[in-house]
């Protein structure tokens, strides 16, 4: 039984990290509390058949690549409120399948609880609970197929459009492109892999919005943003100042939107004759499931080059 820490159903102070997809084939949860122990997360899975199982949590020790001493990222999990007594995050430079002993699972429903120790950036991928004393696979060459089979997802991600446009990236740009080219009457998918629209100006990062609008030759340029924009009065402002819902709402008001919060674009399929992108392939960040987004255009607004490089 493989559970993935993302669908944890409540994640307390642990952060979703979609920083490294493109490296280790999944998000993951992040204790970022500044040194300050976050509180748990938690959750519920079902068991078909009671008994023992071995215990595998994905994770790593952080500091590893640099032999820095002092495991800073530790943490435990607790099985039915009873911690293992292993602690997570001491072992490997690389992401890995650490080994936590047997524990014993009732049929029916247990609870999971992530209980970090430091507060200092423990990680954890994933937990499995197997039968066999093998663990699970390592080899990423092998490790997402065998994820989406002990996940039971399908083999082939779920086509969706297809769009005029497709644009990559929910931040003050991909919000503008989106919107724009929905006035206009594309019918247009915005992908965004965080549960809020902003980016940098969103209440998870608050760098305030000074850009300067209304130019010389493009004398409407920015009234898009101004619709949705942070007032913050300093940089970075606060939760409030950045009015998550404001964005949201602007967005689905639009008829000719689709929006996917929660929704990391990891891959492109190019036509076979030339260089044009035909769609792009998305993992939902809560639940692995994959999805292909087919379109005309394409625009990238992932600040990182991520589709159009
Ligand atoms: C420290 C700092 C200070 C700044 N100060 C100012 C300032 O004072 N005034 C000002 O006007 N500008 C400032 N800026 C610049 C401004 O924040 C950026 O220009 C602006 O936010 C860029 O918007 P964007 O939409 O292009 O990118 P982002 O805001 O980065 O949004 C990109 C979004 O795409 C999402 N994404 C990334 N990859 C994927 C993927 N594969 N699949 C799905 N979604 C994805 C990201 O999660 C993110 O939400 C500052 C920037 C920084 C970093």
């Amino acid at each position: 039984m493989l559970v993935e820490a993302e669908s944890f159903a409540n994640r307390g102070g642990w952060k979703l990290d979609t920083q490294f997809i493109h490296e280790m084939g999944s998000p993951y949860l992040l204790a970022h509390g500044l040194g300050r122990p976050v509180a748990d997360a938690t959750t519920t899975v079902e068991v078909a058949t009671a008994g023992r199982y071995r215990v595998w949590v994905r994770t790593k020790d952080w500091v590893a690549r640099w032999q820095a001493p002092g495991t800073p990222g530790r943490f435990q999990l607790l099985v039915n409120d009873k911690p293992l007594s292993e602690t997570f995050g001491t072992t490997g430079a690389e992401w890995h399948w650490q080994a936590g002993g047997e524990v014993e699972l009732n049929a029916g429903s247990n609870r999971l609880t992530l209980h970090d120790l430091t507060g200092f950036d423990g990680r954890c991928d994933a937990i499995a609970f197997t039968r066999s004393e093998q663990s699970p696979p390592n080899d990423s060459a092998v490790l997402p197929s065998w994820r989406r089979s002990a996940l039971g997802l399908p083999a082939e991600p779920e086509t969706k459009g297809p769009y005029d446009l497709v644009v990559v990236g929910g931040g003050y740009s991909g919000m503008g492109a989106a919107i724009s080219g929905a006035r206009m009457g594309l019918k247009v998918a915005l992908i965004q892999n965080r549960s809020v629209l902003g980016g940098n100006g969103s209440s998870e990062v608050r760098v305030w919005a000074m850009g300067l609008i209304r130019r010389g030759k493009y004398p409407r340029i920015g009234e898009i943003i101004e619709e949705f924009c942070d007032h913050a009065k300093k940089s970075p402002g606060t939760y409030e100042e950045f009015g998550d819902a404001k964005k949201e709402a602007v967005v689905r008001a639009e008829p000719n939107i689709d929006l996917f919060l929660n929704t990391h674009a990891f891959g492109v399929e190019k036509a076979v004759v030339g260089n044009r992108i035909e769609a792009v392939t998305c993992l939902d960040t809560r639940t692995s499931r994959e999805f292909r987004f087919t379109g005309r255009f394409f625009c990238d607004a992932t600040g990182h080059a991520t589709i159009g490089h």
